[in-house]
């Protein structure tokens, strides 16, 4: 039985005293770690605090994106060494919008998700297709190569504790959900490549989320598919309120 690990992405959005209010109202009302795994992946800015206010409780504090180099003339970057050392666990990747808006790509994905192992840093690997590829009828071909590039060379081990989130782009902060059938559609194409990929052990353990326009109101069905085990969350994480909702929600 796979847990389901609920994300919430704050993109570039809060100030500090903001995320530690944030933080100090969820991080003792999200259920147990055996139960469903919390995370919020806030700015690099807020992260310090946000990790010594969590200590000890079951909310997880992740980051947003990394370089892949350790250290070095990169300026303006985030290294994993630095988030190690700060005690984050997870690491979004290849987000959307990252890829579209500073040029990611599929090869800085794949070194960015070996760094994050290197680091024992949790990788949240999105993948996803745009409307026209999905009119197209280009999704499953996309997604399959988004899948198997961001996985090359890591080891049936490490493909296991891979968190993959299936983020149809078009929905993401629109409003316009998947259905919970097509999102599940896409998701087990995506296990049915990690089985191919690396091995039926690695497919029955990866975790897939959903992530695009998730919110209290459709969480329920999305988290009832069978090949769906969480939802990174954009908007609807941002309040307390609602996180708390989503998390319980992946119980
Ligand atoms: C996201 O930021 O990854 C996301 C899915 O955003 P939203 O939930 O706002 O669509």
């Amino acid at each position: 039985m796979r847990k389901q690990v609920i994300a919430g992405n704050w993109k570039m959005n809060k100030v500090l005293n903001e995320a530690e209010q944030f933080v100090q109202a969820a991080k003792n009302e999200v259920p147990g770690e055996e139960q469903v795994e919390s995370v919020v992946c806030a700015p690099f800015p807020f992260l310090h605090s946000l990790i010594k206010e969590t200590e000890g409780t079951p909310l997880k504090v992740g980051a947003q994106n990394m370089h892949f180099e350790e250290s070095g003339a990169f300026t303006g970057e985030v290294s994993p060494v630095m988030l190690k050392d700060l005690g984050v666990s997870y690491v979004v990747l290849g987000h959307s919008e990252r890829r579209e808006l500073f040029g990611e790509t599929d090869e800085d994905v794949n070194k960015k998700v070996h760094a994050a192992f290197k680091h024992d840093l949790t990788p949240i690997v999105c993948v996803g297709e745009t409307l026209e590829q999905r009119e197209n009828n280009e999704t499953m071909n996309h997604v399959e190569a988004q899948v198997k590039k961001a996985l090359e060379g890591l080891s049936d081990e490490q493909v296991q504790q891979v968190i993959i989130a299936y983020e149809p782009i078009w929905a993401i902060g629109t409003g316009k959900t998947s259905s919970a059938e097509d999102a599940n559609e896409v998701c087990s194409h995506i296990r049915n490549v990690v089985k191919e990929f690396s091995s039926e052990t690695a497919a029955e353990a990866v975790r897939i989320q959903y992530g695009g326009s998730v919110k209290p109101a459709n969480v329920d069905e999305l988290l009832g598919q069978s090949d769906i085990d969480g939802a990174l969350v954009g908007g609807a994480s941002l309040e307390a309120d609602s996180f708390l909702k989503l998390v319980e929600a992946g119980k």
